[in-house]
């Protein structure tokens, strides 16, 4: 199917897994079935799913979708293959990226604040950003954040993005001008769009509501890359939030319309709420998650929103303008999201979901089972296709996403038993016992004096990160620890620099591709089940005996396959994973992820690391 492209795409080389993923998304696409293809890494599963994609829309006149979790793979997606496919194709068609609302400008809540300009509590540094950013607002054509020319600070973007609860769309003024509803209206001419899926559950939540299509328009199929996380990314979508600071909004309108006094109050009661939330978290009634109502007395606090709303309400009235109008609108569309928020928190009414309090005193929530959800508003209305480096034996994907789709595993084009080996040392203690920091501190110590560098460190916490990376600074060798710098510069500093060792915890152990030697060995501290402190494992294990089984043993296997995958990542890499946890071999479930990781020898002592990198 992709034999074509080496004639149009520099260097491009034929890949039997490629070629059978393609195939079997053809069919999928042809026949309306639901597909799930395990595609590890090396098998180029993009221009699997993308050529496919783009015969079947423009043969079809129709749309497809492309969802992913990571900006990183929409920008490759855009910039990369789909150029490069374009020139393949015989007929011309568009493909657009669109981001979520609050990647754009938004024209006025900037206007606002340039007439606030003199009340606003910028520090100098904000000031200054600020200054930069209406100077762009007045030349950017895309009014996109990355198209500015440095990272603003979240206080300052913060107060201009556009905001789904404040937007009024067409009836706002700026409607025309407006740079995220033209990146909506470009949308219109494309054959593919590629997009986050925060944005595309926005666009099921409004389209459930109205009817209709809101943010998207029509399309017959949808994509789903990196679908090892549709889970939990639903769960999370569907999840609500509420903070010390989400009252902020609502205190800038009340001091818009000079309503003083009640801004004071809703101040006020906002801070007595979560002082009080902050004291349930602290008690002994308080454990992993919220179970019953009245926890916390939110009556005064639910009052002054709803006095706020009301008095929002008879500004209307008295107004004459469409702008006036339109603007209190957008002022009341942001209280009636957080009293419907609240009231959800203060009564937590549905069962499906999960209600705790965070460590910053926040509440927040996450659906429990993202199934129902998923199977009504995506698998009943389109054909959808799922793919990711680490999906299979897919029960787990059939049981979260209620989905039973055609199963396919294309073969890896890598060989792992002369690339890589694995090495669990011996270990005294468990993890968690006392003196196991110690033992993993020994290892990498070991580790980073062999290998000067070169490697990779993953941790299941930042304890044990901030433990170890700590020790690691006796051996001289330079250390990036995750929070230090932002994520893509600790990336680039750590694959310019073999003499450098990477410290990370959960958001490195995916979407990290390093190929060469300056990833030779990775170091896993434990297996990566999810903490029993977790708020929704709790609630799965008081509604599942098996919840070990079902939800808390494969996750922790598919974690553990997409940390090991970070390895490996072109045909020449060699390297060694280290994990510190002995369980693989003691405990029962540890064949379980044994077996599902790549056939790699297995050895127990860390010296074979030097002469399997030397070899
Ligand atoms: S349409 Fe929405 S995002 Fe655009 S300027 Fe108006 S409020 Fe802002």
């Amino acid at each position: 199917m992709l034999s074509g492209l080496a004639e149009t795409i520099p260097g491009f080389e034929e890949r039997t897994g490629q070629n059978q993923m393609a195939t079997a998304v053809e069919k999928a696409l042809r026949e309306e079935e639901h597909l799930a293809v395990e595609a590890p890494c090396g098998v180029g599963k993009t221009f699997a799913y993308l050529l496919p994609a783009i015969r079947h829309a423009i043969e079809n006149d129709t749309r497809v979708i492309v969802c992913t979790a990571n900006i990183a793979l929409q920008e490759q997606i855009i910039s990369k293959d789909l150029p490069a496919l374009a020139k393949a194709v015989q007929k011309p068609f568009r493909y657009e990226l669109i981001k979520g609302i609050g990647n754009y400008l938004c024209l006025d809540r900037a206007q606002d604040l340039r007439h606030e300009e003199g009340r606003v509590t910028f520090d100098r540094h904000e000031k200054a950003q600020w200054k930069k950013i209406s100077r762009w607002a007045e030349e950017t054509r895309s009014g996109d954040v990355s198209d500015l020319p440095f990272e603003p600070a979240q206080g300052v973007w913060g107060r201009v993005k556009g905001i789904a609860e404040f937007c009024t769309g067409i009836e706002c003024h700026h409607f025309d001008d407006c740079f995220a509803m033209e990146a909506r209206r470009r949308l219109r001419d494309a054959r593919i769009i590629v997009t986050n899926y925060h944005l595309f559950f926005a666009h099921l939540r409004l389209k459930a509501a109205a009817k209709k299509d809101v943010i998207l328009p029509s399309y017959s199929a949808v994509i789903c890359d990196e679908a090892h996380e549709l889970a939990d990314i639903t769960r999370e979508f569907f999840g609500l939030r509420l903070g010390t600071s989400s009252i902020y909004p609502l205190l800038r309108g009340a001091n818009h319309y000079q309503l003083g006094q009640l801004s004071d109050r809703l101040k006020t009661a906002s801070r007595a709420f979560f002082d009080e939330v902050d004291a349930f978290a602290r008690s002994d009634s308080y454990k992993n998650r919220l179970r019953t109502p009245g926890y916390a007395d939110g009556e005064a606090l639910a009052e002054a929103v709803s006095e706020y709303r009301g008095l929002l309400s008879n500004l209307r009235k008295g107004c004459g303008g469409d702008r006036e109008v339109d603007k209190i609108r957008k002022h009341d569309n942001v209280a009636e999201a957080y009293e419907e928020t609240l009231s959800e928190f203060l009564r937590m009414p549905d069962e499906n979901m999960v209600y705790w309090i965070q460590r910053n005193g926040g509440l927040s929530s996450r659906l429990i089972d993202p199934s129902e959800i998923l199977k009504s508003s995506l698998f009943d209305q389109c054909t959808v296709i799922m793919t990711s480096a680490t999906l299979a034996p897919f029960d787990l994907l059939q049981r979260e996403t209620g989905a039973t789709p055609v199963e396919m595993t294309t073969e890896s084009p890598f060989h792992f038993p002369e690339q890589a080996q694995l090495i669990i040392p011996h270990m005294r203690n468990r993890p968690g016992a006392p003196g196991y920091l110690e033992e993993i501190n020994e290892g990498i110590h070991y580790i980073l004096k062999s290998l000067r560098g070169r490697t990779m460190c993953l941790f299941t916490s930042y304890r044990n990160l901030d433990a170890c990376a700590q020790a690691a600074e006796s051996t001289g060798i330079r250390i990036l620890r995750q929070g230090d710098k932002p994520r893509t510069k600790l990336l680039e500093e750590f694959r310019t620099d073999p003499s450098s060792a990477l410290f990370a915890t959960a958001s490195f152990w995916q979407g990290v591709d390093i190929p060469g030697e300056a990833l030779s060995c990775l170091v896993i501290d434990k297996l990566p089940f999810l903490p029993p402190n977790d708020p929704l494992l709790d609630a799965l294990q008081e509604k599942d005996p098996r919840a070990f089984l079902n939800f808390s043993l494969p996750k922790a296997v598919l974690a553990l396959r997409q940390g090991f995958g970070r390895l490996i990542r072109s045909k020449t890499d060699r390297g060694v994973v280290v994990i510190f946890d002995h369980r693989l071999l003691s405990a029962r479930y540890g064949r379980d992820f044994l077996r599902a990781l790549p056939p790699c020898l297995v050895h127990r002592n860390l010296e074979e690391l030097e002469n399997f990198i030397s070899a």
